[in-house]
């Protein structure tokens, strides 16, 4: 089962601005999610690396979708929760702003506030 809860100790600071709260949206994975969601990344790439087998030339990317399958899998089935959101109220308006998510999570992170499209960077509490 998926628990979609909230991770706390983000902050977040604009240039001339005091530093305020971010909350981020977490969803976590069980062990039976964790292998479901590798199974559903790792399946169609083997099933592809199959099906190529029988044509020539093409047959020759059978080592590496196995290997991609096997790398991603592998990722996926040790992928314990994952952040959903990031929710922020740098002052530009009245209300938080979402923040859109990038393709990799990593702390520090400067994304655009899409209220007021300034810089906003985003840090963990304690550093
Ligand atoms: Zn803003």
């Amino acid at each position: 089962m998926s628990s979609p809860g909230a991770a706390a100790g983000l902050r977040g600071t604009v240039y001339g601005k005091p530093p305020f709260a971010v909350s981020a949206g977490v969803e976590t994975f069980g062990p039976g999610q964790r292998r479901l969601r590798a199974l559903k990344l790792a399946g169609p790439l083997l099933l592809l690396a199959v099906l190529v087998i029988p044509i020539p030339g093409v047959h020759l990317s059978v080592p590496f979708l196995v290997g991609l399958a096997l790398v991603l899998g592998w990722r996926r089935l040790r992928q314990t929760e994952r952040i959903t959101s990031l929710q922020g109220h740098c002052g530009c308006s009245d209300r938080p702003q979402d923040y859109e998510l990038p393709d990799r999570l990593g702390l520090p992170l400067t994304l655009r506030c899409p209220g007021c499209r300034e810089f906003v960077k985003i840090e963990g509490s304690g550093g």
